[in-house]
């Protein structure tokens, strides 16, 4: 039998459009939410003749939760008819605070919904309006309880530093304020500005202090201090949980393994190949109403290319990259591969072997972008 899949299913919808926003999402697109969904229906009525075994689902976006529970609930069955659903599959759905009501939660947890990932962002209503946020800090908070009272017992909250003009005591703020509605699951990622959206061009303007880089250093220490403390531990560059609550969806796209994206725009990785999905509407509901795979671009991954893909996603996690497994999957020795770049980030220490894996040391994890360049270098 084929090795299971993770799966991804994409929303493209917003109440609004926030500041610091790239990704493939709309809003005031209400006129959509229909034909999208029966369009996004019949994208995975098209899996059906495979049937093939999935470990793990999430409906991500945009803001999933803009649709009903209901809707979610029978995307959800969609994909229970089509595949093999694991019984123990780990099922995640985005959820914005603000768009969010105790019912709909209760009928994604009563439909197997058994992971939240919250958009919490900060602490503090002036960074959420900054981002151009449709929530208040409450708001999460009310979300959070909402989602316990709803039965959930897996809570991811997203939050975001390096925010223009915050100062390391302020995210150290939003920290704490994320620990004490105790989620399972904190993801920390430091904003990154594409140049063509509205806040890069507020920056760009004079508007907004950028934070500089001795601040990045002290907030992703903070991170580290605060979130050890409380009790989560790292396993990713920016991603920490406690024990058993690592999200399996994710270490599908670090640890290269095979995932599908279903909807506009999704990303998938299938035996070696990667495909992007149609980005634009008109051309998304033709393919799929032709019965078509709604694929726009399909790229064969070469061996080369693959082993640096490996190096890359697998040295995000803290328990690094198993050199048996790269072995496995590549017949080429790590060592060998990566020599002699490989044994200069080990003297300097921004690399460690433990056991038979490679993993970043908390130096390496700082600078983890460059070390990385420093050593695919040679095969980039
Ligand atoms: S809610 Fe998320 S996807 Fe939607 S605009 Fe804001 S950042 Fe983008």
């Amino acid at each position: 039998m084929a090795k299971p899949l993770a799966v991804y299913l994409h929303i493209p919808f917003c109440r609004q459009k926030c500041g610091y926003c790239d990704f493939l999402s709309f809003a005031g697109r209400e006129d959509l939410f229909r034909p999208y969904l029966e369009a996004l229906v019949q994208e995975i009525r098209l899996l059906a003749g495979e049937r093939p075994p999935v470990a793990t689902v999430y409906i991500g976006g945009g803001t999933p939760t803009l649709l009903s529970g209901e809707d979610l609930a029978s995307l959800l069955q969609e994909v229970k008819a089509a595949t093999w659903l694991d019984p123990a599959a780990e099922i995640t759905v985005e959820a914005n605070p603000g768009t969010v009501t105790l019912e709909q939660l209760r009928v994604l947890r009563a439909a197997g919904v058994n992971r939240l990932s919250i958009g919490a962002q900060a602490g503090q209503d002036k960074f959420l309006r900054l981002l151009g946020r449709s929530h208040t800090a409450a708001q999460t908070g009310a979300t959070v309880a909402a989602a316990r009272a709803a039965g959930f017992t897996n809570i991811n909250l997203d939050l975001i530093y390096g925010l223009p003009g915050q100062a390391v005591a302020e995210w150290r703020e939003s920290l704490e304020w994320a620990v004490a509605l105790e989620p399972d699951h904190l993801s920390c990622y430091c904003l990154q500005l594409a140049p063509e959206v509205p806040l890069a061009k507020a920056i760009a303007a004079g508007h907004y202090r950028p934070v500089v880089e001795e601040e990045i250093v002290a907030m992703y220490y903070e991170t580290l201090r605060i979130l050890a403390q409380a009790g989560y531990e790292q396993y990713e560059l920016a991603n920490f949980a406690r024990k058993g609550y690592e999200c399996r969806h994710n270490l599908f796209y670090w640890e290269y393994r095979d995932y599908l994206g279903l909807g506009l725009g999704s990303h998938s990785f299938l035996s070696g190949e990667r495909r992007v999905n149609e980005e634009d509407f008109p051309n998304y509901f033709a393919k799929v109403a032709a019965g078509e795979e709604p694929v726009a671009v399909r790229e064969k991954i070469d061996a080369g290319r693959g082993m640096v893909e490996m190096v890359m996603l697998g040295l995000r996690l803290t328990k690094g990259l198993d050199a048996k497994e790269f072995f496995h999957r590549w017949r080429r020795d790590l060592r060998g591969f990566f020599s002699p770049r490989l044994e200069i980030l080990l003297e300097k220490d921004f690399l460690r072997w433990e056991g038979d894996n490679c993993r970043l040391t908390p130096k390496g994890m700082l600078a983890s972008n460059r070390v990385l360049v420093e050593l695919l270098d040679v095969h980039l």
